[in-house]
């Protein structure tokens, strides 16, 4: 298939691309476009054919559902109930990285929920995406545009390299500002509850509802048996090709055991990646290193940390070695990335 690229800038828009785009949407395609979370591989939500090629592109299991993305602050043809809460997170943290689960209407085909009579519903706050959707006067369905397991697109050129010849349109902008998904609050209960971290942290959300809480499946390791809320939450995810291990504990001892761990593979005849920071990189004396940026901003450790995942497929490295960080604010996000793309292969020090 042939797959139109349009590069544009939030701001300097290509109306006229977004234009083309809309009624690729309309007739049932697929586009690609830019959030501030992620790339997003978009389809109309309401429109089943269109949604089923969305899972068929990225290889993605039925069973994960979709989040659909609004330009518009009603969304009351397509959920049953808006509650209280709902309404004051909308207000507060709309449009941005925040998506609410609510239960569907029934515009909303059980393909785009994957089954469930729930639906993820979220308004993006980058301009040529709210563009986009408002263009095509549908909700758009996006998962994030790569294919099924791989870290996320965080820039154009990460969509082109999964999806170019897979899609009809590629909607290109600047690299994504966040960087990981967005927080995903299910608003079905009393309490609100998180179901994966992302750029609106805990800390944030108590501010509207103090009882706001983890869901347990994202604190720990899941179990063989364990039957997540979610179904996406039992997939390995984010992963580049070569493992994952992360090192945890005081910096010092966690560069030292990685110094050793690099000197064991070489001696092995290995290739090794290091995930480091700005302060720590220059402390590693051999292997491959890649830095998420400086300790002192947490905000650029995840904008970086998928493309820095993506570096290590380009540099064919057998093993990649990271650092860790502290699980508070933004950093429970990330670290919540990290440890599913090393599916938990954790060493402490
Ligand atoms: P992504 O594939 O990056 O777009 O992530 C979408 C994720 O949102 C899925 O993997 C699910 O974990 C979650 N999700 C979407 N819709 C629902 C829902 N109705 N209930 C629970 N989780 C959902
Ligand atoms: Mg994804």
């Amino acid at each position: 298939m042939e797959t139109k690229v349009s590069i544009m800038s939030e701001y300097n828009i290509d109306y006229e691309a977004i234009k083309e785009a809309s009624e690729v949407i309309k007739i049932g395609g697929l586009v690609v476009f830019p959030t501030e979370t992620v790339y997003g591989l978009g389809a109309n939500a309401l429109n089943e054919e269109a949604v089923k090629k969305i899972f068929e592109v990225k290889g993605r299991p039925q069973d994960n559902p979709l989040i659909i993305h609004v330009s518009d602050f009603d969304i009351s043809e397509y959920v049953e109930e808006i509650p209280e809460i709902a309404y004051k997170l909308i207000h507060k943290f709309w449009p941005g990285p925040l998506t609410l689960i609510l239960k569907k209407s029934n515009i909303i085909p059980y393909t785009t929920s994957a089954g469930l009579d729930t639906i993820g519903i979220r308004m993006p706050s980058n301009v040529i995406a709210r563009e986009l959707i408002r263009e095509s006067k549908v909700p758009i369905a996006a998962p994030s545009a790569n294919i099924s397991g791989r870290p996320s697109p965080t820039d154009v050129k990460h969509c082109i390299e999964d999806l170019g010849g897979k899609v009809n349109y590629i909607l290109g902008g600047e690299s994504s500002d966040v960087g990981v998904e967005s927080t995903i609050v299910d608003c079905t209960s009393e309490n609100i509850c998180i179901l994966r971290p992302g750029g609106i942290t805990i800390e944030m959300l108590k501010e509207v509802d103090k009882n706001v809480y983890y869901d347990k499946a994202i604190l720990s390791k899941p179990k063989d048996n364990f039957r997540p809320k979610a179904p996406g939450m039992k997939y390995r995810h984010y992963a580049p090709k070569a493992p994952v291990k992360i090192i945890c504990g005081d910096l010092q001892k966690t560069i030292a055991k990685i110094n050793e761990m690099v000197q064991n593979y070489i001696d092995s005849n290995k290739r090794v990646g290091i995930m480091a920071t700005d302060e720590t990189r220059h402390y590693y004396k051999s292997g491959n290193i890649v830095s998420l940026g400086s300790r002192e901003n947490i905000d650029d450790i995840g904008k970086n940390l998928f493309a820095a995942l993506r570096k290590f497929d380009d540099m064919d490295v057998d093993v990649i070695l990271s650092e860790a960080f502290e699980e508070v604010g933004f950093g429970a996000a990330i670290m919540n990335r990290l440890k599913k793309s090393a599916g938990f292969d954790i060493i402490q020090v």
